[in-house]
């Protein structure tokens, strides 16, 4: 998280200063570099991703931090307004809309609401670790879904670049273990979980990356061993593909994309802090980019399948947690209910949510080839 890290880096000491007149030189040289380097850094990135950020927005030195039971909170409104957002506060339905400033650049729309976990980014479910408070009429939100989840998903071209060679892919469940079930119907998530996994893999070629599945049949693979494949392939991107079902409310459908819940916090399924939360966990080296990933595949899998948004969720699933790579768990519908699971149970629709993997990992892999431009561009000292 070095491009994000709030605090300068030191000044040269005095007594090692150079010449004014050598500095005023120093100064104007550099100027016309960061100039030139942002112009073509900006002009190539905007070229390679739609959603890229404006290069002039950079994060400032964030006010002082509020603790609140244990948790830092930053201010919303300085904080987006250092990213080039502006914030307009609803009293009466003590909500936060933050949108970008610039109208001409591709910008989000983001909504928080006091005392909830569940925020809107650009219409769509998205739950951070704590609720967002209201402090001296200011709406704060905890430092880390700040910094670790929105800012990364707002501005991947300023994380540190990575590759993107090996996609492993991972159907749930397999042999003894069905997953979940539709009786009624006979249908078991075993089976659409690996015809949507090889779907992928069809789509996504063997030119461009790597692509290995953790299981091509219908066997029971143990999760350690689907983590600890992912980590021997040296995976740069691990997708975990699920249905989901449950029990005695047919009612409930739609989509859940989950990412990997970051180290002090909690998985969005907790009422109250535990101990696991202050566990650091292997996936959590990677806790940036897989905001971007399950950003970019729920985004996908809501625009492509239309189905109800269940949201994009923290969860610290064994698969997640084991990988050492960005990782994400989708469950693209739910069996329990009778209505899609005959949608499941049609391939058709089943190459569409394929589809929507495909789509998602190619928007990744695009914010990814736009953090690798603007490293070799943007010197670090000056980003
Ligand atoms: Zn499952």
């Amino acid at each position: 998280m070095a491009a994000f890290d709030p605090v300068p880096p030191p000044r040269r000491p005095d007594r090692r200063a150079p010449h004014p007149r050598f500095a005023a030189f120093l100064r104007r040289a550099r100027r016309g570099c960061v100039r030139l380097g942002f112009a073509v850094a900006s002009v190539v990135t905007l070229a390679v991703a739609t959603d890229a950020p404006a290069a002039t927005a950079r994060p400032t030195v964030p006010a002082a931090g509020l603790q609140l039971g244990g948790v830092s909170y930053t201010d919303a409104r300085a904080r987006f307004a250092s990213i080039g957002y502006e914030s307009d506060y609803d009293a009466k339905a003590q909500t936060l809309a933050v949108r970008a400033k610039d109208k001409t650049t591709p910008g989000h729309e983001l909504v928080f609401t006091v005392e909830k976990r569940e925020a809107r980014l650009d219409g769509m479910r998205v739950f951070l670790g704590e609720p967002a408070v209201l402090h001296r009429g200011e709406l704060h939100l905890a430092t880390l879904d700040f910094e670790r989840f929105l800012l990364p998903i707002l501005h991947p071209a300023r994380l540190p670049a990575r590759a993107l060679r090996t996609v492993v892919i991972d159907a749930g469940h397999g042999g003894v273990d069905t997953g979940t079930q539709n009786k009624a119907h006979r249908l078991d998530e075993k089976v659409f979980a690996l015809d949507v996994a090889l779907r992928l893999q069809a789509l996504l070629g063997d030119e461009r990356w790597r692509v290995l599945q953790t299981r091509t049949e219908d066997r029971f693979v143990p999760l350690g061993e689907r983590a600890e494949f992912a980590n021997k392939e040296k995976a740069d991107l691990f997708i975990s593909i699920h249905f989901n079902a449950v029990a005695n409310n047919s009612t409930v459908r739609g989509t859940e994309t989950y990412v990997l819940t970051p180290r002090f916090q909690r998985s969005t399924s907790s009422p109250k802090a535990t101990a696991e939360d202050k566990v650091e966990q292997v996936g959590n080296r990677h806790d940036a980019w897989s905001a971007v990933l399950g950003h970019r595949m729920h985004r996908e899998l809501l625009s492509r399948l239309k189905t109800d948004d269940r949201g994009l969720k923290r969860a610290r699933f064994a698969v997640l947690r084991l990988v050492d790579c960005p990782a994400v768990l989708i469950e693209a519908g739910y069996l329990s209910n009778d209505d899609e699971a005959r949608r499941i149970a049609d391939e058709d629709y089943r190459e569409e949510i394929a589809r929507a993997l495909h789509a998602a990992i190619l928007a990744y892999d695009q914010a990814r080839a736009a953090a690798e431009i603007e490293a070799v561009m943007v010197p670090e000292h000056w980003r």
